[in-house]
């Protein structure tokens, strides 16, 4: 408990100063705790230390902690990467999804979005550093996929996503993140009526670099919960 404590004020600490440093209101960076791997009970005491929103990768392991942890009114978001005969628990169980990146997938969430709940908050994950192994779409076909997701009722496209290529150099992991700010930019401009407001980016080993270049989301996981174990991981799908 003290550890999960400890950590979540290290990390607000640490948005803080980035924020400082970057003439931001450090209320303008959220801090999405990125909870793949964690048992349920480890987000019980991350929320008990006033984190309310979770950030999960695979399907299954993260309906099983949503029942866990129906008590507590978490803000969940889906941000793995979405297979589209899967859309449907995704749609029915989350608030926000990070990682939609072809129409068909968001076309089947907003299809699949039960009536009675608000509208489904997106993003369009971009593969920024244009990895040939890395899902998200690629800048240049960005404003027609972001013209035909802003045409669906139930869906609200907040933003952008994108998990740059990795680099050590403070400098050069700022570079990714300023191209995401100027494609968000230049889609407000092409979306005026829609909210877009979000630029989902930065993790724990380049969230100052995000943060300097506007990230509005940090997805945090390794800097709040330690190290992912992978040979215990819960069976992915
Ligand atoms: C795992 C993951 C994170 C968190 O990464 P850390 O380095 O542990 O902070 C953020 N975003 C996505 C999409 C992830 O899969």
């Amino acid at each position: 408990m003290t550890q999960i404590a400890d950590r979540l004020t290290k990390v607000h600490c640490q948005i803080a100063a980035a924020a400082k440093a970057a003439q931001r209101q450090s209320q303008a960076i959220r801090l999405l705790a990125v909870s793949k791997t964690r048992q349920a009970d480890e987000l019980r005491q991350a929320w008990a230390c006033g984190q309310q929103e979770f950030g999960e990768n695979y399907l299954q392991e993260a309906l099983d902690k949503i029942e866990a942890l129906t008590d507590l009114n978490i803000g969940w978001h889906f941000i793995g990467p979405i297979q589209s005969n899967k859309t449907r628990p995704i749609a029915e169980n989350f608030d926000w999804v990070h990682s939609v990146d072809r129409f068909k997938v968001a076309q089947r969430l907003n299809d699949q979005r039960p009536a009675g709940m608000p509208p489904l908050n997106i993003c369009l994950q971009v593969n920024i550093s244009k990895e040939a192994s890395k899902s998200g779409v690629l800048p240049a076909d960005l404003p027609t996929l972001a013209a035909k997701v802003a045409a669906l009722k139930n869906i609200r496209l907040r933003g952008l996503m994108a998990i740059p290529a990795s680099n050590d150099d403070p400098e050069q992991q700022r570079k990714p993140f300023a191209q995401m700010n100027d494609l968000l930019k230049s889609l407000q401009q092409q979306l005026p009526d829609q909210p877009l407001d979000t630029l989902s980016m930065g993790m724990s080993d380049d969230m100052d670099a995000a943060i300097l270049e506007g990230a509005t989301i940090v997805r945090i996981g390794t800097a709040l919960f330690g190290p992912r174990d992978y040979s215990s991981q819960l069976q992915q799908s």
